[in-house]
């Protein structure tokens, strides 16, 4: 298998591909590795050199990795690459309460019954950004550009993306894969709807006294949800979580920028019970602001919106990657049998289709985590007896137990 090209610039020219992907995120890059694997040729640009993308240090970021997602990572050749032991999630207690006070003693409880495998995996963020560069840079099909900029122009039969040094290929699809803040949605006109959260998301690591089993832990407070995921242990700290804690706009920097002991004291606080017994900080730690939104449409003419740039949602159930997982392995099923039957990459009955197939699912996962933020964070009493009983509803009924595992795990 020929390696793939990465191309600088002293290379001559470079040669048309079946399809450009914008944006070597964790899902421009899984795409391209997924549909070069399948025999189409692509082409994937990004405006970062993609090595200083993998810190050297352990960074305290990580990603919940849904059972189907993972496949689709098997599949594009990147999870046989990830450096770490990804920690499989084995339990889910979820759990509503105020900081400082133990939760409230209705609650759900997802345990390793309600599914026939993990309910996903976490995967430290560096790591799989270390798998996906070695996938890419292993990939016959498939050509990288970056750090590189483009100029993309549509036009109704092809594609021409020319580089700031001159050159230019085409391509019968582009897939815009750059994030939020995706410039090809904007150079489109593509119309974007935004919700603010006035909340923003601590993510760090953290070690702890007692072994976390594999369970995670969602604990829904007034200020916002405060989620503990299991990690892999290292030599140094072999009781690892990652932890995402929102919290108030303004607030949350303050609690960021606390001293370890009284960052650990915060932290424990928002447990809702003492399994982990003391916790100590681990890292660096993180600040998002945090918002939703969602594109229009996914397409314009031979344009598609995949990840992030499509949709953004609150990272309450941690299923921000994931759906834009789920964007590719919809979009390479589609592209993956137009490339069997000879079809054009770019036509507009494929596009529909892929819109079609992604953007009502990908609006209902937004409207439940938006309605779910709405509904716990707050201390409303009457809201807060709501919920618990809604709790203790779903942990007393099997089916529906595993109706919500089902979906949130993308089987
Ligand atoms: C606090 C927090 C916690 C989260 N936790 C989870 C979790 O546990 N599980 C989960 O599933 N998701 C989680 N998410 C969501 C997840 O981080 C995003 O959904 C994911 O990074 C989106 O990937 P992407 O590839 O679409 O976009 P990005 O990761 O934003 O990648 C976009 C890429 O495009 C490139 N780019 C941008 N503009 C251009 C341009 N003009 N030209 C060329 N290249 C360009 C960028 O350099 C970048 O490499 C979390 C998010 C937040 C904020």
């Amino acid at each position: 298998m020929a390696a793939a090209s990465e191309i600088t610039s002293d290379t001559p020219s470079l040669t048309d591909v079946d399809v450009c992907v914008v944006g070597a995120g964790p899902v421009g890059a899984a795409l391209a590795c997924r549909l070069a694997r399948a025999g189409i040729k692509v082409a994937i640009v990004d405006r970062m050199a993609l090595e200083p993308m993998e810190h050297p240090d352990f960074d305290g970021r990580a990603y919940a990795i849904a059972a189907g997602p993972r496949q689709l990572l098997e599949d594009a050749g990147v999870w046989e690459h990830l450096p770490l032991e990804s920690c499989p999630i084995e339990e889910i207690l979820v759990t509503d309460g105020r900081p400082g006070e133990p939760a409230s003693s209705l609650f759900v409880e997802f345990t390793r019954q309600d599914a026939s495998q993990p309910f996903g995996w976490m995967a430290e963020a560096r790591g799989l950004r270390v798998a996906l560069n070695k996938a890419m840079h292993h990939q016959a099909n498939l050509t990288v550009l970056a750090p590189a900029e483009v100029k993309v122009e549509r036009q109704a039969d092809t594609v021409v993306i020319r580089l700031h040094d001159g050159r230019s290929f085409k391509a019968s699809l582009v897939v815009a894969a750059d994030g939020r803040k995706s410039r090809l949605r904007n150079e489109a006109g593509i119309p974007l709807t935004r919700l603010a959260y006035k909340q923003t998301a601590i993510v760090a690591a953290i070690a702890h006294e007692y072994p976390h089993d594999n369970a995670a832990l969602e604990h829904f407070l007034p200020a916002g949800p405060f989620a503990q995921l299991p990690m892999a242990g290292t030599e140094e700290y072999p009781n690892l979580s990652a932890i995402v804690w929102s919290d108030k706009d303004g607030v949350a920097e303050r609690f960021a920028a606390l001293p370890d002991d009284q960052f650990a004291r915060e932290i424990e606080r928002r447990m809702g019970n003492s399994r982990l017994g003391k916790v100590t900080p681990v890292g660096r730690r993180w600040t998002y602001p945090l918002s939703a939104q969602y594109a229009q449409r996914y397409t314009a003419t031979r344009l598609l919106l995949i990840g992030d740039a499509a949709h953004g949602i609150h990272p309450i159930a941690g299923q921000g990657l994931n759906l834009g997982f789920r964007d590719v392995i919809a979009l390479s099923d589609i592209l993956i049998k137009a490339h069997q039957r000879g079809e054009d990459y770019g036509s507009p009955a494929l596009l529909a289709r892929y819109q079609a197939r992604c953007r009502p699912a990908n609006m209902m996962m937004l409207a439940a985590t938006d309605v779910l933020d709405r509904l716990f964070s707050n201390n409303n009493p009457l809201l807060r007896l709501t919920r618990d009983l809604g709790l203790a509803g779903v942990n007393r009924i099997p089916a529906l137990r595993r109706a919500f595992v089902r979906h949130a795990m993308g089987v």
